[in-house]
């Protein structure tokens, strides 16, 4: 029991009981940046590992416009129909930055909001990307463990959130309008990389056969791209999407679960997950040495040090060893 009555082996219980109240307290609780809570949520988070519940990790990204909410509303629609349980969580760069958002707009997804079956989140507002993406990873395996079956993480794209985005997915979806030949070269080739299936939206009315013809541009350069191991034959794949007619929408959860299931068979499941987990740890690590220097008795043993350099009195790297051994980092 904490000091504000959380009892953390029945919030535990209640999340294994899918209670949608105590999911949503136990992502707040992650989210929070006091030190009691961060042990909690730890002490949860642990808790809830051996739980072995695993849901489909789908990231996805696009730029603001594309029809994300649009299409993640008709998408995850469909799925719940279908008797599965949905969470959508959001990775928002914007609220890093300017605490402003992109993403998370409560207006957006309205009848998906409604949904018994699913669970909307909005991103939690940080002060930087490396926060908001801790967050979210251990939303998603709060989301795992009271019982989604489907866990969609959406982001814009724009800087590096993609990378963070995919590299907590089992699969990633970038969404893209229809548009001309130029269109293509502005998708960053890193991005393409990541991305298991392009959706082309938007293919409906007047926008259709531009549609198409963007798509078949974009399978023409998945091609080029170096074969991965990770994928069977015709993959990376583009298609054709109307996120607002609610057309295609069947298709693409088809190729989605034809990837998964092939991957989960050839042990590239197992391996992305691993590899993602090590992945963590070493972003957790330097995201913990990189607070080390921020205390202010670092501040300190840094200017100091930096002012020796400066006057030629000792060696940049023998200035860094000084500090790091007098932080306890390493021997001196
Ligand atoms: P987001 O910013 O990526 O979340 O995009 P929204 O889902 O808010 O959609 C932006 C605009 O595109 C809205 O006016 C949508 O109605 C429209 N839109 C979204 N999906 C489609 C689609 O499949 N076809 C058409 N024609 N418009 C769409």
């Amino acid at each position: 029991k904490s000091g504000d009555g959380m009892n953390i082996a029945d919030l535990r219980d209640r999340i294994l009981n899918q209670e949608r109240r105590a999911l949503a307290r136990a992502i707040t609780l992650v989210e929070s940046a006091r030190e009691d809570h961060r042990a909690q949520a730890a002490e949860l988070l642990d808790g809830l590992r051996g739980a072995g519940r695993q849901a489909l990790r789908i990231g996805l990204s696009g730029t603001p416009g594309v029809g994300k909410s649009t299409f993640i509303e008709s998408f995850g629609m469909m799925l719940t129909a279908q008797g599965l349980r949905v969470a959508v969580l959001a990775v928002d760069p914007s609220s890093a930055r300017s605490g402003g958002s992109i993403l998370g707009d409560k207006t957006r997804m309205e009848r998906l909001s409604r949904d018994k079956n699913a669970f909307i989140r909005p991103s939690p507002s940080q002060t930087h990307l490396g926060g908001v993406a801790r967050r979210t990873r251990e939303a998603v395996a709060l989301c795992e463990a009271a019982g989604f079956d489907v866990v969609l993480i959406e982001t814009v794209g724009v800087g590096q959130s993609e990378t963070v985005v995919a590299e907590m997915s089992d699969l990633f979806l970038l969404l893209l309008a229809p548009a001309g030949g130029d269109e293509l070269q502005g998708v960053k080739r890193g991005i393409m990389e990541m991305a298991d299936v392009i959706l082309v939206n938007k293919a409906d009315g007047d926008l259709k056969p531009t549609a198409m013809r963007t798509c078949a541009d974009y399978a023409g350069a998945l091609r080029l791209l170096r074969k991965r191991p990770q994928d069977p034959e015709g993959f990376p794949k583009a298609m054709t999407v109307s996120a607002l007619e609610e057309d295609g929408l069947a298709q693409a959860w088809e190729e989605m679960q034809s990837l998964t299931g092939w991957r989960k068979e050839n042990g590239h499941w197992e391996g992305r997950r691993a590899h993602q987990a090590q992945y963590w740890f070493h972003e957790e690590l330097r995201q913990a040495l990189l607070a080390r220097l921020e205390t202010k008795e670092a501040q300190r043993l840094v200017a100091a040090a930096g002012a020796e350099v400066a006057a030629g009195d000792m060696a940049p790297t023998a200035a860094a060893e000084k500090v790091l051994g007098a932080l306890g980092i390493t021997q001196t």
